[in-house]
């Protein structure tokens, strides 16, 4: 934590109850630039006491934006999208400043946020209840949606706006209010979200921004009794922490977690189709993504000439910073997540696995580089084949049928996105039914997300619940029975 304040660099406040605050013992962090070190700006750490305060507020104001027609509540979402499009290129340059992805993901990820708000503000006026045939005389019986309280928004630095957009808009539409808490690598980006909001004109109250530690903040709001929903992307291991601090105050809890997701190849598939798909959801974000594909389980006699057209497209991929036109693949979030990579490589390589490409850290560009790197040679309990990594690491897994690929694909413990390349419309039928994912994508990469289309894992990579589509309002509406006797 640095105690300075410097005015040359960008400066991150809470926000609460419609007013930028700083931490009141003047706490920051920084955020650093990982293509570069640089220092990008500071943030505010908030304390127990502000993320409490930050709380009530949003609890007072719920009593009001709950009262707001729907398609009142609607136009603030449309407004924020006409003003996301305006500051897009500015928010986008910090984001890749922040995490390190390349601008034109860094646009794309704001296009979701806008489309996200066009969505939510329509689906407001899809809120539908329903009526049910009563068992009297003379009675009715409806059942209408309701909004909960107060949403505490907890989201991580991969996609720093998109996730956030997903939970906001929706918490908001609903009726509910909202306390948010990114990332802490990427609170400046957050804190120019909420300042669009602002703009928007949002009444006071209805979205908080906190900053600061996860440990803090995180749980402060995990267990406090007037947070009604925790909706949570990051990691299981987190999740599972928030869940069991949820436990106590019977919070509704939505978890997008991680993922081990997998590219199934059978011996008909396009091959080039197949290693497309395969290197842009392997590569793309530097592999940082929930749903990036982390292996490749092929049919031994395609496996050479699959891995050799990945190798070819793999290795022209270029690596720099992400500010500058051209480069493919950014670096990654900071040294923690770099060391993580070294780490499950030297273990891969300890455990029989081959360096096909890649392996190395790219030292001449400075920052948190690494290649781009395959690994044939894996075997399905192999420790990369079983943990997820997020960094642009692919483990080549070799099969002799589709049984084999699909009980492979199932033997992990997380069950995010599932692709297969086949022309086989008998395997690709089976493998949509027999995949335990949530996601199954067919002659398609691993990571990819249309709105309106209901987004979320399995097994350990979520707890049953869904974003993007109308099916977030399980989470962020409860159901009231109404019986009127005439
Ligand atoms: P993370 O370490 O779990 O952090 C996620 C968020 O939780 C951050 O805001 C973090 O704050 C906060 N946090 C940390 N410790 C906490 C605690 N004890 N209590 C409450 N909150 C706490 O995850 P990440 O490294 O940011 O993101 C990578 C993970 O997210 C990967 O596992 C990836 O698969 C997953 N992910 C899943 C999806 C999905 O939809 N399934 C999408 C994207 C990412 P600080 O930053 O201050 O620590």
């Amino acid at each position: 934590m640095s105690s300075q304040i410097k005015t040359d660099i960008l400066q991150g406040d809470l926000y609460i109850n419609g007013k930028w605050v700083s931490a009141p013992d003047q706490s920051y962090f920084e955020s650093l630039n990982p293509a570069t070190g640089e220092l990008v700006g500071i943030c505010a750490a908030a304390t127990k006491e502000q993320v409490n305060e930050a709380v009530t507020n949003a609890n007072e104001a719920y009593s009001q934006w709950k009262n707001i027609p729907i398609p009142e509540r609607a136009a603030y979402l449309t407004k924020a999208a006409q003003l996301f499009e305006k500051r897009k290129e500015e928010l986008a340059r910090v984001m890749t400043m922040e995490m390190g992805k390349v601008l034109h993901e860094s646009l794309g990820e704001i296009g979701v946020v806008i489309a996200t708000a066009q969505y939510m503000a329509g689906e407001g006026r899809r809120l539908y209840g329903e009526t049910v045939p009563a068992g009297f005389p003379d009675r009715n019986v409806r059942m209408v949606r309701e909004p909960l309280g107060v949403v505490a928004c907890i989201t991580p630095w991969n996609f720093p706006v998109a996730l956030a957009s997903y939970k906001i808009f929706s918490a908001l539409i609903a009726g509910n209010t909202v306390v948010w808490k990114p990332a802490s690598e990427v609170a400046l980006s957050a804190k120019i979200f909420v300042e669009v909001l602002d703009e928007a004109g949002l009444p006071a109250g209805v979205v908080n921004l906190i900053t600061g530690s996860g440990r803090t903040v995180g749980q402060t709001l995990g267990e406090h009794l007037d947070v009604k929903v925790i909706s949570f992307t990051g990691s299981t291991e987190v999740g599972q922490k928030l869940a069991e601090m949820s436990s106590k105050t019977l919070k509704r809890i939505s978890l997008e977690l991680g993922g081990k997701n997998a590219v199934i190849v059978l011996k008909d598939a396009d091959l080039d189709k197949a290693a497309d798909g395969i290197v842009k959801s392997a590569f793309t974000t530097t592999g940082q993504r929930c749903t990036a594909a982390s292996r490749v389980i092929v049919e031994r006699p395609v496996k050479e000439l699959l891995v050799q057209k990945v190798v070819e497209l793999a290795k022209s991929m270029k690596i720099g910073n992400g500010l500058e036109e051209g480069n493919q693949v950014g670096p990654l979030v900071n040294e923690d997540q770099l060391h993580t990579v070294e780490k499950y490589v030297k273990k891969a390589i300890e455990e029989g696995g081959r360096i096909v490409t890649g392996g190395q850290r790219v030292k001449k560009l400075g920052g948190y580089y690494y290649e781009p790197t395959i690994i044939e040679n894996v075997k399905p309990n192999d420790t990369i084949a079983q943990e997820e990594i997020f960094g642009p690491v692919l483990a080549i897994i070799e099969v002799d049928s589709y049984e084999t690929a699909m009980e492979v694909n199932n033997g992990t413990i997380y069950g995010l996105s599932t692709s297969i390349y086949t022309e086989s419309l008998h395997y690709a039928n089976r493998a949509a039914k027999e995949a335990v994912s949530g996601l199954v994508y067919i002659n398609n990469g691993t990571s990819n997300a249309e709105m309106g289309v209901a987004f979320g894992g399995m097994k350990m990579s979520g707890n049953g619940h869904r974003e993007v589509s109308h099916h977030v309002f399980d989470v962020m509406t409860e159901w009231k029975s109404i019986y009127t006797n005439y």
